[in-house]
C-alpha cells in the first residue's frame, strides 16, 4: 500500500516548495542557514561528516526511525543541484502539518540519511569536479579525494540498504528514439562488469519502474533509461557492488525550463514514490522487463538548430548546444554557444528551431569604429545591419552591454566548422533575417535570456 497520494503533493507543492533555491547555482552559504534550523528541530539529527578540501563541512540530516536504511546524497557534482532543492522541498514535505500521518508511516518503516551538497567547493564555483578537478564519481575505488573518503565512511557507518545517488545531466539527452528531452533519468547500476540482476540490483530496477509508471502521468514520454555501462570508478557501482539497492537519478530538460525549476518538482515526487515504494515494498512484485523497457538516453537535443540553411551552393542543417560556464568576473552562470553537428539532421529535435529555407548562410561583420558607453541603441541598429563583431574602448568588464554581440574581432576569416564560433548571418536575398551570436539568435531580440557584455547569462 502507498502511503502518500502523489497527487495531492503534486497539487499542493507550492505549499512545501523551498523559496530561495530557483537557480542552479546553489552555494554552501545559501543552504547552511536551512540546514541550521533542522538542527534546532528534534524531529532531525543533524550531523557534521566531514571536510571538503577548502574546509567547508559537509553536512548529513537524518531522520526517522525505521529498520530499512536509505543513504541519498546531492551535489556530488557541484553543478548539478536540482536535487540539493528538491531534497529540501522533501525535509518541508516531512514537516508539515498536512502530511504528518504519512510522514509518521514513512518514518517508521524507514531510516532516511542525505548528504546535503558533498561537493560545496565545486557548487561554489559551480564546476563538476572537487576544486582540485577531480571527479568524485570516479574516485569511489581510488578515493583520493577527501569528499570521497566522506561518502564512503557514512556509507560503511550507516550500511544502507537502498542508495539514491542523485545527479543532473545535461538537457542534449533525448528519449530513446523519440525528439523528447529526457528529463528525468534513472538507472539500476551493475554492481560488476558482467551486467547479472543480483537481487538489490533487481530491486533498484524495479523501484524505477514505480518512479516511471508515476511520473508518466505529468511528464508522459520523458523518462529515458540512464545507459549501464559499468564503470568500476563510479559511487553507483560501487553501493551496488557492496550490496545497497542503488537507483542513480538524473534531472535533465525540459522544455525551456533552464534553471530546472519544473524539473525539480519531478525530481521530488520521484523521490518521494521511491521512499515510499522502498518503506512499503510496494516495487517487488514489478517486472524487470518494465524496467529494460524504458528508452535509453540519446543524444538527439539541440539548444537551436537552423534547418536546410543555404551555403556555399548546398543545403545543410547545423546543430547548435549551449554549454553552462562561469569566469572568474563572477558574472553568474552563463551559456557559450558550440556547433555541434553539420548536415543532416533530421533525426534531431531542438528547443528552438530556425527553418533556414531561402536563407543564405554568411560571415558576420565587424564593426569598424571603437564602442563607448552610450552605444546601445547604435549596437542594436549595427545588428541588424549584419555587424556582429564590436570592439570597446575600455575593458569590456567594465562597460557592461545589454545586447548580444561578439567583443572583439575573429582571428581569421569565419568558415562554417565544427571550432568556428557560432557567430553568423542568415540572409534573405542580402538582408539580415537573423544574427546569430555565441550560438543564439541576437537579432530579432530573443527575451529567453538577459545579456551582458555579448554572453547570455541564467
Ligand atoms: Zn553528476
Amino acid at each position: 500500500m502507498a502511503i502518500f497520494n502523489i497527487d495531492k503533493v503534486n497539487n499542493k507543492y507550492s505549499s512545501f516548495y523551498q523559496e530561495g533555491l530557483a537557480q542552479r547555482h546553489i552555494k554552501h552559504d545559501q543552504i547552511r542557514p536551512l540546514i541550521d534550523a533542522l538542527a534546532k528541530d528534534e524531529r532531525f539529527l543533524v550531523r557534521m561528516v566531514g571536510n571538503s578540501v577548502q574546509g567547508r563541512e559537509v553536512l548529513m540530516v537524518s531522520v526517522g526511525q525505521g529498520d530499512t536504511t536509505v543513504l541519498a546524497w546531492t551535489q556530488m557534482h557541484g553543478n548539478e543541484s536540482t536535487a540539493t532543492r528538491a531534497a529540501f522541498d522533501f525535509i518541508n514535505l516531512i514537516s508539515s502539518e498536512e502530511w504528518k500521518a504519512e510522514s509518521q508511516d514513512l518514518l517508521s518503516k524507514i531510516t532516511f540519511h542525505v548528504i546535503l551538497m558533498l561537493n560545496p567547493d565545486g557548487a561554489e564555483i559551480y564546476q563538476r569536479e572537487n576544486v582540485w578537478g577531480l571527479d568524485l564519481n570516479r574516485d569511489a575505488a581510488a578515493q583520493a579525494a577527501p569528499e570521497s573518503r566522506i561518502l564512503v565512511t557514512v556509507f560503511r557507518e550507516v550500511k544502507p540498504q537502498y542508495c539514491l545517488n542523485l545527479h543532473d545531466q545535461v538537457a542534449n539527452w533525448g528519449v530513446g528514439e523519440t525528439k523528447r528531452p529526457a528529463s528525468l533519468s534513472f538507472l539500476a547500476p551493475p554492481g560488476e562488469a558482467t551486467s547479472g540482476w543480483p537481487k538489490n540490483r533487481e530491486s533498484a530496477a524495479k523501484i524505477i519502474v514505480d518512479i516511471n509508471n508515476m511520473i508518466q502521468n505529468y511528464m508522459p514520454g520523458h523518462v529515458a533509461r540512464y545507459p549501464d555501462d559499468y564503470e568500476p570508478r563510479a559511487f553507483g557501482e560501487f553501493c551496488q557492488s557492496q550490496g545497497a539497492a542503488t537507483i542513480l537519478f538524473e534531472a535533465g530538460g525540459y522544455n525551456k525550463d533552464w534553471e530546472r525549476e519544473d524539473v525539480r518538482k519531478y525530481y521530488l515526487l520521484s523521490m518521494v514514490q521511491a521512499l515510499d515504494s522502498i518503506a512499503s515494498r510496494a516495487y517487488a512484485t514489478n517486472d524487470i522487463k518494465a524496467y529494460e523497457s524504458i528508452p535509453l538516453n540519446n543524444k538527439r537535443i539541440y539548444n537551436l538548430i537552423i534547418r536546410d540553411v543555404s551555403y556555399q551552393g548546398t543545403t545543410l542543417s547545423i546543430g547548435i548546444v549551449w554549454e553552462e560556464t562561469t569566469d572568474h568576473l563572477d558574472r553568474g552562470v552563463y551559456f557559450t554557444g558550440r556547433i555541434d553537428a553539420i548536415g543532416d539532421l533530421s533525426v534531431f529535435d531542438a528547443y528552438e528551431e530556425i527553418d533556414g529555407n531561402g536563407l543564405v548562410l554568411s560571415a558576420g561583420r565587424i564593426y569598424p569604429q571603437e564602442l563607448t558607453d552610450s552605444s546601445l541603441e547604435l549596437i542594436r541598429g549595427q545588428l541588424q545591419q549584419g555587424c556582429i563583431y564590436f570592439r570597446y574602448k575600455d575593458d569590456s568588464s567594465e562597460n557592461p552591454v545589454g545586447v548580444p554581440i561578439a567583443l572583439g574581432v575573429p582571428g581569421k576569416e569565419w568558415q562554417l566548422s565544427l571550432d568556428a564560433q557560432p557567430n553568423f548571418l542568415l540572409l534573405k536575398d542580402d538582408t539580415v533575417k537573423y544574427a546569430i551570436v555565441n550560438g543564439a539568435v541576437a537579432y530579432p531580440q530573443s527575451t529567453d535570456h538577459h545579456t551582458i557584455n555579448g554572453i547570455r547569462v541564467k
